[in-house]
């Protein structure tokens, strides 16, 4: 009986395995298709300042619809084209994209907002990332400081000795910096002090529970204070409840991002949201 099962089990798992090799070689194919196919575009989600309700910034994120897979979450398909390098190419299309996008919102008179977007440690990597930005910023004709790179704590900490400089051209070029996910990662503290960086985005995963989990609430309230000493910007992730923005501004956490103020949306609905002026939720911020 033990050896039967044992052979089913082994018969199992090495379906199991074709199965994730045979999606994962679908979904690789599909990607390599998916620019020329345009099948990529770009959702934005509002940044919002906790004080008075207005749109403080944008965040760029990308969303694949496939011709024959449907749509398909950046978790699954981003970790991929890491893997496979398509994300070079992909993340070029992303900051062309998002700075034509921030310069015609510029171009139709809403008040400019800076359009951050999120940059993969092989990009960064690449010998040419200052090249890359400073080209779409030259195509679009949008200026630096509009730009937001959110970069990882990891890709600061891997990436060889020469980060420093890099950083340093793109801050020549006026853009911001900011480091996604913060908390999450392998955090040297002094990188903060060695690296021109303007904001931390608090990571997602602390701000959940903030108003349960007296952790999560040192964590939070941490991460402010450091911001503020080290004068660094700070965001707040993933917010969603009301509970959780009267924490962030009883602690005066100046600004935040999650569902409760807006889900990422196509540029269509974000014009909407910016001719509208306000934030469906800004009511909220009045309380
Ligand atoms: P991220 O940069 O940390 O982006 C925040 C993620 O949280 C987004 O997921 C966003 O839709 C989601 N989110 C926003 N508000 C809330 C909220 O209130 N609650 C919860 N639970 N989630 C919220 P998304 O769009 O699925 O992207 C996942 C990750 O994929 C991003 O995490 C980023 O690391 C990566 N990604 C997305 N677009 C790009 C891109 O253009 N280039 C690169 N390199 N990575 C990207
Ligand atoms: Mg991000
Ligand atoms: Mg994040
Ligand atoms: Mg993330």
């Amino acid at each position: 009986h033990a050896k039967e099962s044992g052979r089913n089990t082994y018969r199992f798992f090495d379906e199991r395995m074709n199965v994730n090799a045979l999606e994962r070689l679908h979904l690789e194919n599909g990607l390599r298709r998916a620019l020329e196919n345009n099948e990529f575009t770009l959702y934005y989600q509002p940044q919002v300042d906790l004080e008075s309700g207005r749109i403080i910034g944008m965040e760029a994120l990308l969303r694949w619809f496939s011709e024959s897979m449907g749509s398909i979450s950046p978790a699954r398909f981003i970790p991929l084209a890491e893997e496979c390098g398509l994300i070079v190419p992909i993340g070029k299309w992303v900051l062309q994209t998002a700075c034509r996008q921030a310069r015609s919102w510029q171009d139709q008179g809403f008040p400019a907002v800076p359009v951050a977007v999120n940059l993969s440690a092989l990009q960064f990597r690449r010998a040419d990332i200052v090249a890359t930005v400073a080209t779409a910023l030259a195509d679009s004709g949008l200026a630096g400081t509009w730009l937001e790179l959110e970069l990882t704590e990891s890709l600061l900490m891997q990436s060889g000795p020469d980060v420093e400089a890099t950083l340093g051209h793109l801050k020549a070029l006026g853009v911001r910096l900011s480091i996604d996910d913060f908390g999450t990662g392998y955090s040297s503290l002094a990188y903060l002090k060695r690296f021109p960086v303007d904001r931390l985005k608090i990571d997602q995963s602390f701000v959940r529970d903030i108003a349960e989990d007296p952790d999560d609430a040192a964590i939070v309230r941490a991460i402010i204070q450091l911001g503020r000493s080290l004068r660094l910007e700070v965001i707040a992730e993933g917010t969603e409840t009301p509970e959780q923005m009267d924490f962030l501004r009883d602690e005066r956490c100046t600004a935040a991002q999650g569902y409760l103020f807006s889900p990422p949306l196509p540029a269509e609905a974000v014009t909407e949201l910016l001719r509208w002026g306000r934030l469906p939720a800004a009511p909220l911020l009045a309380g």
